[in-house]
């Protein structure tokens, strides 16, 4: 009975915590990765931002963090929406990615600098209970900073290759997954499984844009399959660029650093000739309809659960 009574209250604060988080217009733009590690004053700071751009940012959650952002993300359900950052290898991880989901968070991420390959069978449980959720998954892709160099790490650029999303992706096809990073510097690697998996996208915040900054219409190459009519590529009408969407990638509330990404972003689709609609889908409209889709699908699966327990 105890159990029975548990259950329901569990399903009741889950339906809360979701009703809660709906946002009631699509933004001029989405952030897919604010990060947040229980800073005093950044989400105060990334919510003055997000007013400002009219914006809608995930934050990615550390454990540290969690508190403070789970209450302010329920707060301001217009602004923000949560995923956990969490470390795939820890022993209770799927007990973590439980508590997420009950506490209305949408994804995991950013996931980075785990001990085996991303895709590796190990981890598999973890995609298969997020997919389950109707969770969103952010992978760091490509090479990665070294915080520390005097201390000893377990810790490989080769374990988070872009070219690792794709047995996910595939294995995992209710799973929408975003790699940051657009594989730094395996970007053509990226771009193709991208372009054969629907529900694989990437972002291109980070030194890419600085790194490139004098060239980036080499991404017209990356990037090259729009209006193409052949066997050889899935059809489709939208630019091949809508595989990209937004991420600002900052930490600690750096308002400069969202600017700067932001107007590098601008910068590189302007001299790729991104038409704007296509620019509008990657600044928003692309992650608006995934969070539309995976509303439906969780309201979806709701229904099926409450009348189970019924
Ligand atoms: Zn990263």
């Amino acid at each position: 009975m105890n159990f029975y009574k548990n259950a329901i209250v569990a399903v009741l604060l889950a339906v809360a915590s979701w009703s809660v988080s709906a946002q009631d217009h699509q933004p001029k733009l989405i952030d897919t990765m604010v990060h947040y590690n229980g800073e005093p004053g950044v989400l105060q700071t990334m919510l003055e931002k997000m007013d400002k751009v009219d914006g809608l940012a995930i934050l990615c959650v550390t454990k540290k963090g969690l508190p403070e952002a789970r209450q302010f993300i329920q707060q301001h359900p217009n602004r923000f929406i949560g995923f956990g950052d969490v470390n795939l290898d820890d022993r209770d991880i799927l007990q973590q990615v439980d508590r997420l989901h009950r506490d209305g968070f949408l994804g995991l991420g950013e996931i980075s600098s785990t001990k085996r390959n991303y895709d590796d069978r190990a981890y598999w449980p973890i995609y298969e209970r997020a997919q389950e959720y109707h969770m969103i998954l952010h992978f760091h892709t490509g090479v990665v900073l070294r915080e520390d160099p005097e201390q000893a790490q377990d810790v490989s650029f080769d374990r988070m290759r872009a070219s690792r999303l794709d047995l996910i992706a595939r294995r995992f096809p209710r799973l929408i997954i975003i790699g940051a990073h657009l594989g730094n510097p395996d970007y053509s690697e990226a771009a193709e499984i991208a372009r054969w998996d629907p529900n694989l996208y990437f972002d291109i915040s980070g030194s890419t844009l600085i790194k490139m900054k004098d060239n980036y219409a080499y991404f017209k190459s990356v990037f090259w399959w729009t209006g193409v009519k052949s066997l050889h590529t899935p059809a489709s009408d939208a630019s091949a660029f809508e595989k990209l969407v937004f991420a600002s990638d900052v930490f600690n509330g750096d308002v400069a650093e969202f600017d700067n990404e932001l107007a590098r972003y601008h910068q590189l689709l302007d001299a790729c000739a991104v038409p704007q609609h296509a620019q509008e889908m990657i600044f928003s409209g692309t992650m608006w309809k995934i969070l539309q889709d995976q509303k439906a699908a969780l309201a979806h699966s709701e229904k099926d659960h409450t009348t189970l327990k019924r």
